[in-house]
């Protein structure tokens, strides 16, 4: 079986660093907001050529933290609209609705599957005050465009970067494009933890005093709480794991960007469409996405032969049950995508042999 993604061997690469980092954090004698949380929130900041970065529990409340440090901060209050893409994973417009703003959603481009800039105008509204923008894929969103848009109308830019760790937008990484931004280091993503993790990266001084506070009960001063906060901070034995993962990151990108290459050169059959890519900088392949019209006759003929699959995602947002509200709503190009998408085995551990059997399997499907 090829799998869709094998942790254990990514993570078993580098075991010994890992269990050395364990042991530090161990023989250290502190657990939480020390030094390895400190040491990484310096390393991450610079790898996204951000001023700041601020490590939270997960990229859920990496998101939650950015929109609540709006309100505390009065840039935005209860009621008001975020846009955001309608056909993101389910977090970016749930970190959303948890602080009583309201998700806008606006359809995604046929061809990047990102937030169709074209489209963000018609959706403003006097109380839109941000623009949740997804890197869906691991592939960065026209940042220009977005962000003359959001200066017009006075909108912060938030990134969700949690599938695109260090993907490049004029030489300029995610995560320092926009006001402020969420990671994910949830296993699975391309900057992976060995448990639950997340941060946030910014350049803006208050927005770091805000939810520096927030993601520790509201207080700068142990038993001082300026705000009604919550106790979301990243683990320091999650920050140890992070700061070795992160040295192989951009080798792992490279492995990434090579297997890409070979689907987007080796795939040639007319029932599959491949991922339209300009600039390879600008991608870091956290999935590979084809689409069929045929998807569920090639999800079993895959299996058949040994290829597992996966589907990103299988239910459209405003489908879902938790949004009721939105049952009546239709966004077409999110439906398409929803009903074709398929995301082939891709991770920096897959054998040359493998890549080719899953392109040679894929080229005889009819
Ligand atoms: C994974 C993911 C998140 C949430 O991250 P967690 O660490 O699982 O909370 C948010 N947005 C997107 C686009 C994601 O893929």
């Amino acid at each position: 079986m090829i799998p869709f993604l094998d942790l254990k061997k990514i993570n078993s690469q580098y075991q010994e660093e890992l269990k050395a980092a364990c042991a530090r954090v161990i023989d250290s004698g502190w657990y939480i907001l020390g030094s390895e949380v400190k040491a990484f929130e310096k390393e991450f900041a610079n790898y996204c050529h951000s001023e700041h970065c601020l490590g939270v529990a997960n990229g859920l409340d990496a998101l939650i933290l950015i929109l609540r440090a709006y309100i505390e901060m009065g840039v935005m209050k209860k009621g008001d609209e975020v846009i955001v893409p309608s056909n993101t994973y389910i977090a970016s417009i749930l970190a959303i609705s948890e602080n009583g703003l309201v998700p806008v959603l606006v359809e995604p481009n046929q061809d990047t599957y990102n937030l169709d800039y074209a489209l963000i105008e018609e959706k403003i509204t006097n109380k839109t005050k941000a623009i949740l923008t997804v890197h869906l894929y691991g592939q960065v969103n026209d940042m220009d465009e977005i962000n003359a848009i959001a200066k017009r109308y006075n909108l912060k830019v938030i990134e969700d970067c949690a599938q695109a760790h260090g993907a490049l937008y004029k030489g300029r990484k995610v995560g320092s494009l926009g006001d402020a931004a969420g990671f994910s280091f949830y296993p699975g993503k391309n900057l992976g933890a060995l448990g639950d993790a997340g941060a946030v990266t910014t350049s803006d001084m208050e927005l770091v005093n805000t939810i520096s506070a927030l993601r520790n009960y509201g207080s700068h001063e142990k038993y001082k709480n300026v705000y009604k906060g919550i106790n979301s901070r990243l683990d320091e034995m999650q920050a140890a794991m992070l700061r070795v993962k992160l040295k192989h990151l951009d080798s792992e990108i490279a492995l990434r960007r090579g297997v890409s290459s070979a689907y987007l050169k080796g795939i040639k059959n007319p029932l599959l469409d491949l991922p339209k890519i300009n600039d390879m900088q600008a991608h870091v392949w956290h999935l590979f996405v084809i689409r069929s019209t045929q998807r569920e006759r090639l999800v079993d003929y895959l299996l058949e032969n040994g290829i597992q699959s996966l589907i990103h995602y299988p239910i459209p947002p405003h489908n879902q049950a938790a949004y009721k509200e939105w049952q009546k709503s239709v966004f077409p190009v999110s439906e398409l995508l929803h009903e074709e998408v398929l995301s082939i085995p891709l991770s920096p551990v897959m054998l040359t042999k493998e890549v080719g059997r899953v392109i040679a399997v894929l080229n005889d499907f009819q």
